[in-house]
């Protein structure tokens, strides 16, 4: 579904990234993990097409995305092959509309004609916010709960592909826990394929099934998500590992 090809990016004498490769298949979820500084950001916004790469391409379902789309058509298109949700949703939510505003402007532009209050009904319950939150501004739902309207929002556009960076990262254990039971819930019911960005490997077990580890903006470890945690090869994701609490036992 998603192909990463040779990606490289320099911000003046930073390389943020360096011939970065993934591929991460139909419904399937791939995380990237790596300390803070280590270009996990930076492949997020090239796979999103929000920045330029040096070198590489990526793909989505076989369409360059390098490659500009004219059109409103051809935006929408660009739209439902990849949506990514930040980590704090402060700062992607507009601050003068309710969760149902933004799912109903949003269903309006990609599937015009469709009956949105049922869909909204449905986003809704997906994410589980009921009608209170439903019609309630972002300042007045707690971050969980606004975790939960960005994600609604970028499943309404159906993506191929949901990027999640440092989704959890802002949330305290508890509700990341609920998050992540929601996504990994989300990835059996949708067939949405996640690219999971955290620098937090003790996040990863629930909701991937692959990992890349980057580390200095290059991928020094890749494999089953199950086979890394259990048996690191490379040093730094040894490293990552041990400083990751575990619970007691
Ligand atoms: P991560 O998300 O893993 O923390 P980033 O991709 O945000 O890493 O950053 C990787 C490196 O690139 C860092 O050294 C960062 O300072 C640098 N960098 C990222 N974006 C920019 C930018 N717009 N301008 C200059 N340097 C940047
Ligand atoms: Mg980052």
């Amino acid at each position: 579904m998603l192909e990463v090809d040779g990606l490289s990016k320099s911000y003046g004498s930073v390389q943020a990234v360096r011939d970065v490769s993934f591929t991460l298949a139909e419904g399937g979820s791939l995380g990237v993990v790596g300390e803070s500084g280590s270009g996990k950001t930076t492949t997020a916004r090239i796979v999103l097409g929000l920045e330029r790469p040096d070198t590489g391409r990526v793909t989505v379902g076989g369409h360059d995305r390098s490659v500009r789309r004219r059109g409103r058509a051809g935006r929408l298109r660009l739209a439902r092959e990849a949506q990514i949700v930040f980590q704090d949703p402060f700062l992607s939510l507009d601050p003068r509309l309710s969760a149902r505003t933004v799912l109903r402007e949003t269903l309006k532009l990609h599937f015009p004609g469709l009956d949105h209050a049922r869909r909204i009904a449905e986003l809704l319950d997906q994410v589980g916010l009921g009608e209170r939150e439903a019609d309630a501004l972002p300042r007045h739902l707690s971050g969980g709960q606004r975790q939960r309207v960005a994600i609604a929002r970028a499943l309404a556009v159906e993506p191929a592909v949901l990027v999640l960076d440092e989704a959890v990262a802002a949330l305290d254990v508890c509700v990341q826990a609920q998050i992540l039971n929601l996504l990994a819930d989300l990835r059996e019911r949708t067939g949405t394929a996640f690219l999971f960005i955290t620098h937090d490997l003790g996040v990863v077990s629930q909701v991937t099934d692959h990992l890349v580890v980057m580390r200095r903006g290059e991928v020094v470890e890749r494999g089953t998500t199950a086979s890394v945690l259990a048996d690191p090869r490379h040093a730094y994701t040894r490293l990552l590992l041990a400083s990751v609490p575990r619970p007691p036992g």
